[in-house]
C-alpha cells in the first residue's frame, strides 16, 4: 500500500471536518475525491500531506506511519507532493527556476529537468514569470513543479476547476499520462464526476467528514450507496414512496424490490436516461404514458421535459434524455419504459 488511512477525526473548534475516515490506497493507483463543499476534501489532503497535524487516527505511508497524534512526519520528509487550486508558484522566479527549484535536491537534477519540462509541455514559456502566464499555463507549470521532485505521492487539490472546458479536457488528459508515466500513485479532488471517471481507477465519495462510498467509476455509477452518489453524474428525478408488498409506487409506474420490508419508506432515484420515449399518435392510459413539455438539444443527446400523472392523479414533471436528436414537439403523447440498470431505490 502506497497510502494507509485509520480511523482519522478532525476538527475546526465546533466542525467535524473529518470523522472517522478510513482508506487505503494501492501502489500505482488514481483515487479521485468527489463531494459536495464543505465536506472535508482539502482537509484530507492537508492531512496527508503533513501540512495538518492528526488529532486522532493514524496516517501510514509505505507501510510506514508518518502521523498519528504524537508526531508529524514534516511534509518535505513525505516523498508526496501537491498542487493546489491557486498553484501557488513562486512569483520572483521563471518557469525554468520554479521547475529547477524543486528538482534542486535530485541527483540526476539536469536529466530530471528536461524530462519534466517535455513531460508538462512548457517549453514555450519557460523564461516567462508565472504573473505573466494564462490559467492553463499555470497549471502546467505547477504539475510541472509538482512533478519535478519524484514523489511517489501526488494530491491534486481541484487543479483543474478555473480551466475552461476544452483547455481542461486537455489537461486532464496530459495529466493522466504523466502520473501513468511516472511510476506514481495520485489523488485528486474534483466536485466533476465524469472528470473523476475519467482520470482514476477508484472514486471515493465523502458526505460530512467520511467517505461514503469508494469504488471503482463502474461501481459508484452502477451500484451507487445514496442518493447523493447516484446523483453524482448529473441530475436526476427523485419520488418519494413506501414499499408495499414487494412494490413501491411511483409517477413512472410500480417498481419492483425484494430488498425492504413492507412499509419502508424509500426514495426512487431514476436517471434521466433511463426513461426510454416512444411517440404515440393519440393518448394513450396511464401509467407509463405522459405528455411533453418541452425539448432541449444538447448536441449528442436531448432532455424531454414531461408531465407523468401518478396513481393519485397528482401532476409530476419528469425529465427524460435520450441520445441523438430526439425532439418530440409540446403536448405529444409519450409512452416510457424504464431501464432499470439506471432506477435505484434507497431507504428514506
Ligand atoms: P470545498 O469543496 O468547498 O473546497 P472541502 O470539501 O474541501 O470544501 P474543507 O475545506 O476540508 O472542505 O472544510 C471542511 C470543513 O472544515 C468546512 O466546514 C470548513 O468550513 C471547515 N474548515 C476548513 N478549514 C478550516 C479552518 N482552517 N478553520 C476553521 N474551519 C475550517
Amino acid at each position: 500500500m502506497i497510502l494507509d488511512i485509520k480511523d482519522l477525526h478532525h476538527s475546526f473548534g465546533e466542525v467535524n471536518a473529518i470523522n472517522k475516515l478510513s482508506f487505503s490506497l494501492e501502489q500505482n493507483s488514481i483515487v479521485s475525491i468527489l463531494g459536495p463543499s464543505g465536506c472535508g476534501k482539502t482537509t484530507l489532503i492537508r492531512l496527508i500531506a503533513g501540512l495538518e497535524e492528526v488529532q486522532r487516527g493514524e496516517i501510514f505511508f509505505e507501510d510506514k506511519i508518518v502521523a498519528n497524534v504524537k508526531f508529524n512526519t514534516p511534509p518535505e520528509e513525505r516523498s508526496i507532493s501537491y498542487v493546489f487550486q491557486d498553484f501557488a508558484l513562486f512569483p520572483h522566479m521563471t518557469v525554468r527556476e520554479n521547475i529547477s527549484f524543486a528538482a534542486s535536491t535530485k541527483k540526476n537534477k539536469k536529466q530530471l529537468i528536461d524530462q519534466v519540462i517535455q513531460l508538462s509541455k512548457v517549453e514555450t514559456f519557460l523564461d516567462k514569470y508565472p504573473h505573466t502566464l494564462s490559467g492553463g499555463e499555470q497549471q502546467r507549470v505547477a504539475l510541472a513543479r509538482s512533478i519535478a521532485v519524484q514523489p511517489k505521492l501526488l494530491l491534486l487539490d481541484e487543479p483543474f476547476s478555473d480551466l475552461d472546458t476544452n483547455l481542461k479536457r486537455e489537461i486532464i488528459d496530459d495529466t493522466l499520462h504523466l502520473i501513468n508515466s511516472l511510476d506514481s500513485s495520485a489523488i485528486v479532488v474534483t466536485h466533476n464526476a465524469e472528470e473523476a471517471m475519467f482520470l482514476s481507477d477508484l472514486i471515493a465519495v465523502m458526505e460530512k467528514g467520511r467517505i461514503v462510498q469508494i469504488g471503482k467509476p463502474h461501481d459508484i455509477y452502477f451500484k451507487p450507496s445514496n442518493v447523493y452518489v447516484a446523483s453524482l453524474f448529473g441530475e436526476v428525478n427523485i419520488f418519494e414512496s413506501i414499499i408495499i408488498n414487494k412494490k413501491c409506487d411511483t409517477p413512472l409506474g410500480l417498481l419492483e424490490t425484494n430488498n425492504f420490508r413492507d412499509n419502508q419508506k424509500v426514495n426512487v432515484v431514476v436517471r434521466p436516461e433511463a426513461i426510454k420515449l416512444n411517440v404515440e399518435k393519440s393518448p394513450v392510459a396511464t401509467p407509463n404514458s405522459g405528455v411533453v413539455v418541452d425539448s432541449k438539444f444538447l448536441g449528442n443527446n436531448a432532455i424531454v421535459h414531461l408531465t407523468v400523472i401518478d396513481s393519485d392523479n397528482n401532476k409530476h414533471h419528469i425529465h427524460s434524455k435520450l441520445i441523438g436528436e430526439f425532439l418530440p414537439s409540446p403536448a405529444s403523447s409519450v409512452s416510457f419504459s424504464l431501464d432499470l440498470n439506471h432506477v435505484f431505490i434507497f431507504p428514506r
